[in-house]
């Protein structure tokens, strides 16, 4: 679906929600708040997808890295890893440092 489809369907939707209308039966100044609040929909649903992607790849990278595969720089211990943040705390000096 494109971006016109997407924004033409959700201002129908929107149309019948809030006025209880098809939108070509609503008169032009509402046609065009529910046109622009369908696109401001838009802009978040694209939004969402791409944070969700960016979420899913972010996993994707965790999942390969085994707690020890990260060395500490300073003491070169074993580091245990938080998910998402990217941070590494080294398990013997307790340094904690950006991977
Ligand atoms: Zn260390």
């Amino acid at each position: 679906m494109d971006y016109k489809d997407w924004i033409q369907n959700r201002a129908e939707e929107l149309a019948e929600e809030q006025y209880d209308r098809d939108f070509y039966d609503l008169p032009d100044n509402l046609q065009i708040e529910v046109w622009n609040r369908a696109e401001a929909d838009y802009h978040d649903h694209e939004a969402d997808k791409i944070d969700a992607a960016y979420d899913r790849a972010i996993e994707r990278n965790m999942s390969k890295r085994i707690p020890g595969e990260v060395r500490c720089p300073r003491c070169s211990g074993e580091c245990s890893l938080t998910s998402y943040s990217r941070l590494a705390v080294c398990q013997k000096c307790g340094l904690r440092f950006d991977y």
